[in-house]
């Protein structure tokens, strides 16, 4: 029997959640714990966790502190769960029940603050009817809210909470609508902007350094320099030639997310544009003349076109790495010749100095050796055994490791029920007052919730090393005289779907390259993934059998300068070497 249910002390979770952007009606998530700490102590019930979703929409179930809610209540670490009311849950009534079914299923009780949890049919009805109520509530609220700003845009009221760079913005006072003025220093800049793309024929990139030259700051940003997409979306925008443009696009659920995130605050975080016939538009005091504007548009499209067509298809992108750790890519089209793999950090940093000064390496040499090496080794079925043979022992070792582990972790938690049955009997038999049995066993519960976690952690690792299902010894000669046939004649699409499937990460310098590998026997090599650089790892590829590690390193050819840009060597070259006819 549960030591705890002796005692007749309930031990429950609870659950919190707001949202950053209803935190004026929903208050903070100290506010919501102080109230539900209060009830559980009214009620004689023992937190022993909460779960608490700060800054989250109720909009999405994908929350952590829910999901972890969720994991731990099939685990059964406690026994009812206590909320503030449905709605912490979820905005939609359809997923509070969701989750409370479930909830249910797993056993557990859910009890609300503010309103009791349905128990019976009938009560069930009526907390449908009450979340349904609250739901439609919602969507009319939302619904004036739209129409009204609608109906104050087409009156020409101008609301926004940050005017466009260029322009300052008065808000609406008594019966005066809210409007744009032309702000002297910023027109001045966009001018500038406009004249240098227009008519000194800059790029992007040249206008960022100019302006960081002149000490221009843009009017919000962490590093205090312009970004080109900042740049671009400011000079696209028609408001400097009079219009200014609403509802010109909707906020979307991204397709093919930069960073693949499990939990997404926002979850529309992207943008696509509505069809032009649906925009409204306002006057606004136009600061850039229609030629100059349409010139800058084309000049931008066109440079646009320009680095998109001449890509040079890249081997190694997306798991290629500075000594700084920061990705490597292949750098743009640089007149077609010159192919390396650049560090990040000096991208990410312009138009500031760089803080890494690791040079680009070689991509046509890096792409070039890695393949050999990569092929070698998966056209060679000794070099494969004898890896496996290899990796065996290892997982030997690390299984007798874990499983040290786990012993040792389950003999102390056999320690501390122990020490628990021991205060209970003592507890039964008078010696203290309840309060100090809590005392004394809720420190003791809480630091076994934490053992109880690192077990199954343990358990976990010992069933990831204990899987020994390496391929067989057929299956590798098979693999690697089929490879040898096929990989004199693959595309570049292919041996790229091979460098993705194979390759973990690659870390290197000028003169290095350490290549961390996790091969994949597979009759037939296939990788598939959404995004642009194939850096999404989690498509499963059915295998035969377990990944084999593989590390190796590549020594690069030291780079020839002789015909790069810049380099005086391109200009000297028959120039006599001048220091051998110095005087003495
Ligand atoms: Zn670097």
């Amino acid at each position: 029997m549960n030591p705890i249910e002796q005692t007749g002390i309930k031990n429950i979770a609870v659950y919190a959640r707001v949202s950053t952007a209803n935190q004026e009606e929903e208050g903070t998530i100290e506010t919501q714990l102080v109230e539900v700490r209060e009830f559980a102590r009214k009620a004689a019930l023992n937190i022993i966790r909460e779960y608490c979703d700060d800054g989250w929409s109720g909009d999405t179930l994908v929350r952590p502190a829910l999901d972890s809610l969720r994991q731990d209540a099939r685990s059964k670490m406690w026994d009812t769960i206590l909320i503030y009311d449905p709605d912490r849950l979820a905005r939609r009534y359809s997923y509070q029940e969701l989750v409370m079914d479930e909830l249910k299923e797993a056993g557990i009780d859910i009890k609300f603050v503010t309103v009791t949890s349905p128990s019976n049919p009938e009560e069930k009805i009526l907390h449908g009817v009450r979340g349904l109520f609250a739901e439609y509530e919602r969507a009319k609220i939302k619904e004036r809210f739209r129409l009204g700003k609608q109906r104050k845009i087409k009156e020409g009221h101008i609301m926004v909470s940050q005017p466009l760079y260029g322009y300052s913005y008065t808000p609406k006072k008594d019966k005066v609508h809210g409007f744009y003025e032309i702000n002297p220093e910023e027109a001045r800049v966009v001018k500038m902007m406009f004249d240098w793309i227009a008519n000194k024929g800059m790029t992007i990139r040249g206008v960022i350094k100019k302006l960081q030259e002149k000490g221009i700051k843009p009017r919000k940003s962490k590093r205090g320099v312009w970004s080109a997409s900042t740049l671009t979306t400011i000079l696209r925008n028609e408001a400097f030639i009079g219009k200014a443009h609403w509802r010109s696009s909707i906020a979307v659920i991204p397709k093919n997310p930069l960073k693949k995130e499990r939990y997404r605050k926002t979850q529309k975080s992207s943008r696509i544009a509505r069809p032009r016939d649906e925009w409204m538009s306002v006057d606004v005091p136009r600061i850039i003349d229609d030629d100059t504007f349409n010139d800058v548009r084309t000049k931008l499209s066109l440079n646009k076109n320009t680095q998109i067509g001449a890509r040079h298809p890249y081997l190694l992108t997306g798991r290629i790495f500075c000594v700084c750790l920061k990705r490597r890519v292949g750098s743009g089209p640089q007149r077609g010749r010159y192919k390396y793999y650049v560090c990040c950090e000096k991208v990410a940093s312009f138009p500031l100095l760089k803080k890494c000064n690791e040079k680009g390496l070689n991509a046509i040499h890096a792409d070039n050796l890695v393949w050999e090496r990569l092929s070698g080794i998966l056209g060679s079925s000794d070099l494969l055994k004898a890896q496996i043979t290899h990796e065996s022992k290892e997982s030997e070792m690390n299984r007798k490791y874990f499983k040290d582990d786990a012993t040792v972790i389950g003999e102390e938690i056999r320690k501390l029920n122990e020490q628990i049955d021991r205060y209970n009997r003592a507890y039964g038999e008078g010696v203290f007052s309840i309060e100090q049995l809590r005392e004394y066993v809720d420190p003791i519960r809480n630091r076994l919730v934490s053992l109880e976690s690192d077990l199954r952690a343990a358990n976990n690792h010992l069933l990831d090393v204990g899987e020994t299902n390496f391929p067989s010894d057929e299956a590798i000669d098979l693999f690697a005289s089929n490879f040898k046939k096929i990989s004199k004649n693959l595309n570049f699409e292919q041996k790229r779907e091979i460098v993705l499937n194979a390759v973990e990460k690659i870390v290197g310098n000028q003169s290095r390259l350490e290549i961390a590998c996790n091969l994949i026997l597979n009759q037939h090599v296939g990788y598939r993934t959404n995004h642009r650089n194939g850096w999404d790892n989690t498509q499963k590829v059915e295998n035969l059998g377990k990944r084999i590690p593989f590390h190796f390193t590549i020594e690069l050819p030291p780079p020839d300068y002789r015909n790069r840009p810049g380099s005086l060597n391109r200009f000297r070259r028959d120039v006599p070497n001048k220091l051998t006819a110095f005087p003495k």
